[in-house]
C-alpha cells in the first residue's frame, strides 16, 4: 500500500483521531482519499505499540457477536420483518440525511482506527500496517458514497428507487472494507441492511454495526446477523424479502446462492487468479519489489494477490529477475501480528487440502527457488513459497490458493504472456512491468481484467482511484465497480430499467 500515495499522517502520542478531525472533510463535494497512518514516526509507533499491546485476548466485539446469534428461523424471520418495516422511514429520510449520516459514520470509523486494527489483527491475524489501509478505505468509502449519492440525486429522483433489503455478505480477508463499503452503498440509496459477517471475522463486523450505530443509522435499518452455516443459514438467503445481495468471496459460494434464487439480484466480487507480467523492458528492481509485495501481502489472501509472475524472454533466463525476487522473499519478515515488525503474519486458519498441495506439491518441471516451511505448531505460519518453471495449463497456473506462494511461468513473447494472463477463467486484477510505451498500450487493449495496473503492484485498490471489480468468473452481476462512480445507481432500480441515469 505504500506506493499508492495515499498520504500517511501522524496520528499523535495521544492516541486515534478524535471525531471530527480535520482529515475527515464535513463539507460535501469535497472527497479526498484519507491518509493512512505514517508508520515510520516515533509518535505513530507508540500509538501502534499500545494497539499491539492489546491484540493478545482482546475481546473487543464478543458482546454484539452474541447478541446477533440466530438461532432459528423464526429468528430469522423476526429480523426480516423488522427491517422490512424500517426501511421506508429510512427511505423517506432523503439523501441528504443519510449522506450526512455516512460522513458521520466516517468520522466514527476515523475515531475508532485503533480498536478496528486491533480487532482485525485479534481475529484475523492481519498486521497493522495492512490493516491500516483497509480503515482509510472503509473511511473512503463512508465519504464518497455520501457524495455520490448526493450527486445521483441531482441528475434523478431516488424516492422509490430503492430496493427495500439488502443482505451484505462480506469475506474474512477485509473484515472492515468490504463490509463498510457494501453496507454504506446500500444505505445511502435507501435499503435497509442485513449483514452476515464471514465466521472467521464477526467481531470486527459486530464491532462495524456498533459503530454505525453510534453514528446514526437505526437500529432495524442496519442489522447484523450471525447465523449458522445450515438450514438457518439457508433461510436467510433465500428469503424472497432480499432484494439484492452484495457478496464478496468465493466464485462457488456466489453461484450457490444465484441458484438457490435465480431472480435474486446479486453483485458479487469473486475469486482470482492474478498475474503479473516482467518484460525484459521492465525495471527488474522495482518488478521484484512490486510482484512480493503484491504476493505476499496479508499471506497472499487477497482476491486481488499476484498468484503468478509472467517473465518474458530475457527476463526468465538471464536469472538477474529470479535472484532479486529471491532476495525480496527471502528478507520478509514473518511471524504473528503481536510483533510489529512483522511483515507477513499468518493465515487465517491451517491449510485446507488446496492450500496445503500449494504449499507442497509440485507439477512437472517445477522447483521451489524458496520452499514454504512451517513456522508455528498451529500451522498457520508459513514462510513465503516461490516455484519456478510453472508450465500453461498445469494446476499452479489456473488454481486460486489463496496463500503465501508464487509461481514463475515463462513466455516467450508479451503475446505469449498475455495468453497465459488472460487463459485462466477468472479476470479480477492484472499488472504488467515494462518501460515501454507501446507494449504498454498493446497490453492494456489485450488483457482480460477488471483491475489493470502498470509498473506497480496489483493489490490495495483505492476509492475512486481504482474502482475495484472483476471479469469473468471474478464477477457475478459486478455491472459495476466498487468505490467507482457508477456503483450506486446499479444498486437501485434505475439499473433493471437499463436506463442509467
Ligand atoms: N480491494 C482489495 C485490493 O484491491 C481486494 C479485495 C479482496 O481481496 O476481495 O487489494
Amino acid at each position: 500500500h505504500r506506493d499508492q500515495d495515499r498520504g500517511a499522517e501522524v496520528r499523535g502520542a495521544a492516541g486515534p483521531l478524535p471525531l471530527g478531525s480535520p482529515a475527515v472533510p464535513a463539507v460535501p463535494g469535497a472527497f479526498r482519499n484519507t491518509p493512512d497512518t505514517d508508520l515510520s514516526t516515533a509518535a505513530n509507533q507508540a500509538w501502534a505499540a499500545r494497539i499491539t499491546h492489546r491484540i493478545r485476548g482482546s475481546e473487543l466485539g464478543q458482546a454484539e457477536v452474541r447478541a446477533a446469534r440466530l438461532e432459528t428461523v423464526e429468528a430469522v424471520d423476526s429480523v426480516l420483518a423488522t427491517a422490512v418495516a424500517a426501511q421506508p422511514a429510512w427511505e423517506a429520510l432523503g439523501v441528504e440525511k443519510r449522506a450526512m449520516i455516512l460522513r458521520r459514520v466516517a468520522g466514527t470509523l476515523a475515531a475508532h482506527r485503533g480498536e478496528l486494527l486491533e480487532v482485525m489483527a485479534s481475529e484475523t491475524g492481519k498486521t497493522l500496517e495492512q490493516g491500516d489501509p483497509e480503515v482509510s478505505e472503509a473511511i473512503d468509502f463512508a465519504l464518497y458514497y455520501a457524495e455520490q449519492a448526493e450527486q445521483l440525486a441531482r441528475r434523478t429522483d431516488l424516492v422509490g428507487r430503492a430496493r427495500p433489503l439488502t443482505l451484505v455478505t462480506p469475506p474474512w480477508n477485509f473484515p472492515v472494507a468490504i463490509p463498510t463499503g457494501g453496507a454504506l452503498a446500500a444505505l445511502v440509496t435507501g435499503s435497509a441492511v442485513v449483514m452476515k459477517p464471514a465466521p472467521q471475522s464477526r467481531r470486527c463486523g459486530a464491532l462495524i454495526g456498533r459503530l454505525l450505530h453510534e453514528a446514526g443509522v437505526p437500529e432495524g435499518v442496519f442489522t447484523l446477523v450471525d447465523v449458522p452455516e445450515n438450514e438457518v443459514g439457508r433461510a436467510l438467503i433465500a428469503d424472497e424479502r432480499i432484494s439484492q445481495l452484495i457478496l464478496t468471496g468465493a466464485s462457488d459460494t456466489a453461484a450457490m446462492f444465484a441458484s438457490w434464487r435465480p431472480e435474486l439480484r446479486i453483485l458479487a466480487e469473486t475469486s482470482g487468479k492474478n498475474s503479473i507480467i516482467v518484460t525484459p523492458q521492465a525495471d527488474l528492481d522495482l518488478a521484484a519489489r512490486d510482484v512480493a509485495a503484491s504476493a505476499f501481502g496479508h499471506a497472499g489472501q487477497k482476491c486481488s494477490a499476484a498468484s503468478l509472475v509472467i517473465t518474458v524472454g530475457s527476463v526468465t533466463h538471464s536469472r538477474r529477475f529470479s535472484a532479486q525476487l529471491a532476495d525480496a522473499v527471502l528478507s520478509l519478515h514473518v511471524g504473528a501480528p503481536t510483533d510489529p515488525t512483522v511483515q507477513m503474519g499468518p493465515v487465517i486458519e491451517p491449510p485446507g487440502e488446496k492450500l496445503r498441495s500449494g504449499l507442497t506439491e509440485l507439477s512437472d518441471g517445477e522447483t521451489w527457488l524458496s520452499r514454504p516451511r512451517q513456522l508455528d505448531e498451529e500451522g498457520r505460519t508459513f514462510s513465503p513459497g516461490v516455484r519456478t518453471g510453472v508450465q500453461e495449463g498445469s494446476p499452479f497456473h489456473l488454481t486460486e490458493y489463496f496463500g503465501p506462494v508464487l509461481g514463475v511461468i515463462h513466455a516467450e513473447t508479451l503475446e505469449d504472456a498475455v495468453r497465459i494472463q488472460n487463459g485462466t477463467a477468472y479476470g479480477l486484477t492484472a499488472g504488467l512491468h515494462s518501460l515501454e510505451p507501446a507494449e504498454i498500450a498493446w497490453w492494456t487493449e489485450h488483457v482480460e481484467a477488471g483491475n489493470l495496473y502498470v509498473n506497480r503492484g496489483i493489490t490495495g485498490a483505492i476509492v475512486e482511484r481504482q474502482p475495484f471489480g472483476g471479469w469473468k468468473r471474478s464477477a457475478i452481476g459486478q455491472t459495476a465497480k466498487a468505490g467507482g462512480p457508477n456503483y450506486l445507481v446499479h444498486l437501485t432500480d434505475w439499473a433493471d430499467a437499463g436506463d442509467v441515469p
